[in-house]
Formats: C-alpha cells, sequence, structure tokens
C-alpha cells in the first residue's frame, strides 16, 4: 500500500529546502517526491501541509541504560539486568518519539544494550547502534559497565569479546572521568594500548570512538587512530581549568577524527540547579562549564575539526529528545543551522556507514520527522515535532 505523505516543504539536508510536496512510501522507503499535493486514488493519503518533512534524526552519544535523574555514576549500575534492559527500552521509545531514529549507545552495562535490542520489537524502536560496556582500565572510568581490560594484549581480547557480543562500535575511556578515583585531566592508557584496540577493531570492520576530557587523551587517540572522540575535553585540573590546544586540533583536522562535543549536558544541569533553587555560585559554575565547552567547540570547528552532534542523554539530567538542543548549541558555536543540522542527519549517517540515511529523498529509508518550521533557517523548529514515521510506518505519540 502506497502511503502519500501531503507536507508543505521538505528539507534534505544536502539538496535544500522543496516547496508544497507530496512524499510516496512503500515498503519502508521514499520511492518519489512530486511538487503538488496530488496523489493517485489507490494511495493512502495523509495531510500534513502545514508541517516540514525532514529526515530522522541520529543522536550520537548516549546512555539508555540510564535515567536522566543525576543518579551518580557508582549507582548506574545497581539495577538488575532485567530492569536497565527495560529502562534501555523505554529510553529508546523516548528518543524515536522525539524524532531521533537512530541512536549511537556508547555505554551500557555488559550486555543488556545487546540483550535489549534482541528483546525489542525493531519497529518501535529507534535504529539502535551499540558500544556495549566501554573499555576501561582497571577502576578507571566507567569500570562498573563490565568493559575492564589492561595491557596490549588484554584490550585486544577485550575488542574482540564485545564485538562477538554484537557491538556496532568501540568506546574507550581514553581518560578518567565522573567515576569517583579517576582523573579526568590525565589519559588512561597508552598510546600504544590505544592503537592495540584500534588494530583489533579495524581488523573486524568496526570503529573505535574515545572518551577523551584533556588535550593528551586527544593526543593519543589521534596518534592511535581513533574514529572518533567523545566531549573533546581540555580539562587541565580539578577546578575546572582547561587550555585549548591549537597544534592539536589542527591535527584532529588533519586525521579527518569526528568529534562530539555534548554541549547541552551542562545546559540541561544549569536548569536542573535552577529547578532546585541552587545558589548563585552553583548555577554560575555550571553556566561557566557551558560557555567553556561552546568555546572550545567553536574553535575547534573554526579549525575544521569535523563533529556528530550527541547529548549524552541518561547521563545527568539530559533527557533522551534533547537532541534539539544540542543541535542549536553547535550551530551557535559558528557552524549555522544547515551544518548543525548535517551533524544529526547526512553527514553523521555516512560517518556511520549507514548508507543512503539521513536524507529525504527517493530511495532513502522513510525514517522521517514531520516539524514546524524549516531547520536551515530556524534551528529551533527541530525541537518541534509532529509527527515521526519509523520504516514508513507512523509512530504513536
Ligand atoms: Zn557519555
Amino acid at each position: 500500500m502506497t502511503l502519500a505523505l501531503l507536507v508543505g516543504a521538505v528539507v534534505d539536508p544536502e539538496d535544500g529546502t522543496s516547496g508544497p510536496s507530496a512524499v510516496f512510501v512503500d515498503n519502508g522507503t521514499v520511492t518519489a517526491i512530486v511538487p503538488g499535493h496530488d496523489a493517485p486514488e489507490d494511495a493512502t493519503v495523509l495531510d500534513h501541509r502545514d508541517a516540514t518533512l525532514v529526515p530522522g534524526l541520529i543522536d550520537a552519544h548516549v546512555h539508555l541504560n540510564l535515567r536522566a535523574d543525576g543518579e551518580m555514576m557508582a549507582n548506574i549500575a545497581k539495577p538488575s539486568d532485567d530492569e536497565l534492559v527495560e529502562t534501555t527500552l523505554a529510553n529508546a521509545r523516548v528518543a524515536l518519539r522525539g524524532g531521533i531514529t537512530t541512536v549511537r549507545d556508547v555505554g551500557s552495562k555488559t550486555d543488556t544494550g545487546f540483550a535489549a535490542r534482541r528483546a525489542g520489537d525493531a519497529a518501535s524502536l529507534p535504529h539502535l547502534l551499540l558500544a556495549g560496556p566501554p573499555i576501561t582500565t582497571t577502576a578507571g572510568h566507567g569500570w562498573f559497565f563490565g568493559g575492564v581490560a589492561d595491557g596490549e594484549a588484554g584490550v585486544r581480547d577485550r575488542v574482540d569479546l564485545q564485538i562477538d557480543a554484537g557491538a556496532d562500535w568501540i568506546k574507550v575511556m581514553a581518560t578518567g572521568g565522573g567515576t569517583p578515583g579517576t582523573i579526568p585531566w590525565e589519559p588512561s592508557y597508552s598510546e600504544a594500548e590505544l592503537a592495540s584496540i584500534v588494530g583489533a577493531a579495524h581488523a573486524r570492520g568496526v570503529k573505535v570512538t574515545m572518551h577523551c576530557l584533556s588535550a593528551e587523551g586527544m593526543r593519543r587517540a589521534v596518534r592511535a587512530g581513533a574514529d572518533h572522540i567523545e566531549h573533546a575535553g581540555f580539562a587541565t585540573d580539578g577546578a575546572g581549568g582547561s587550555a585549548f590546544d591549537a597544534e592539536l586540533a589542527d591535527a584532529m583536522a588533519e586525521a579527518g577524527v569526528v568529534v562530539t562535543p555534548t554541549l547541552s549536558v551542562r545546559l540541561y544541569m544549569r536548569d536542573h540547579q535552577i529547578a532546585l533553587g541552587a545558589d548563585a555560585a552553583t548555577v554560575d559554575a555550571w553556566q561557566r562549564r557551558f560557555d567553556n565547552g561552546m568555546s572550545q567547540f567553536a574553535k575547534l570547528a573554526a579549525a575544521g575539526v569535523r563533529y556528530a552532534a550527541g547529548t549524552d542523554a541518561g547521563w545527568h539530567r539530559s533527557p533522551f529528545d534533547s537532541l534539539a538542543t544540542e543541535i542549536a548549541c553547535i550551530a551557535e558555536c559558528g557552524p549555522g543551522a544547515a551544518a548543525a543540522f548535517r551533524s544529526a542527519t547526512s553527514a553523521t549517517a555516512e560517518h556511520f556507514g549507514m548508507t543512503g540515511h539521513g536524507r529525504v529523498r527517493a530511495g532513502a529509508p522513510a525514517d522521517l520527522v514531520l516539524i514546524d518550521g524549516n531547520p536551515t533557517r530556524d534551528i529551533a523548529a527541530l525541537g518541534r515535532v509532529r509527527g515521526v514515521l519509523r520504516a514508513g510506518k507512523f509512530v504513536a505519540r
């Protein structure tokens, strides 16, 4: 049965804006986009001519195990695996209803992400790209997810184990982070260990992303051949100090590594503190962290470093349907609305090896979102979701 979506406009991130259109969908695929609102009589016509059609969005950094409830890192892995699977599925559905038709999970406990993917009804979920537990040193950042490995041989074995379990990506904690006892501004693996991880993953056709909160972490990641860097922080101490490194930024641009700056996570923390009635100093501290992240990412983008939008949803207070906020932050750092839009659609689909995704054109998968407004002019329009199609079927709101 052919579906004919009558829309006010179509915005493809590469081809730009078309006016009033009839978009035909068959068997989960866009088959044609025709100007005007004519549709054959045997088609199921859905009239959304007050809305704009865009591709489903891609969130490059989520934690589906977590509940965005501010839970302390060390308590995250306490629920039973069954509960974590339930939480994973519920969070994935929240993302889908928010117009996010692909998520990349970069840290969940043991095999709970893979178990959720096996248990869930794929049509009711976004595409799930899963890293499983992040590979981390003994007692390193996120050790409680179950991905501990040390030494060049140890990390190589760990990569194989995770790919055997179903990992689509390998995530590595290349510096410390929010886990007590770890040091965010210090690297956790040697360059040789990181290179061993990349070698083992690439040998099996799997890409590697590295959590990096400091310049030395990123330097090693780039030299080791990482495909992607999470957070891309330049922390120098525990008091919020940081120092941008222009030479490193040039090396990152040269290497073609993609960064996910996770800017909005600090914005949601600031707003949470305001809602709690926190004192001005606390609110100011989160504002400063946010501003810092924005100015550093602006410099990375200006240096020509590639980027993919990702929220860190689940962690701290970032909701699973908050990608529009993150995209707006990216736009504001200099790239502008059209490029920020591509960083959550076509550009990231290509980086993720999802050929044809992140586009609205004949032949593209019908993972589509109806929104109010044109995101290449008003990026906030991505947050005004009117309806979502996954594989050509409307997702229940
Ligand atoms: Zn994260």
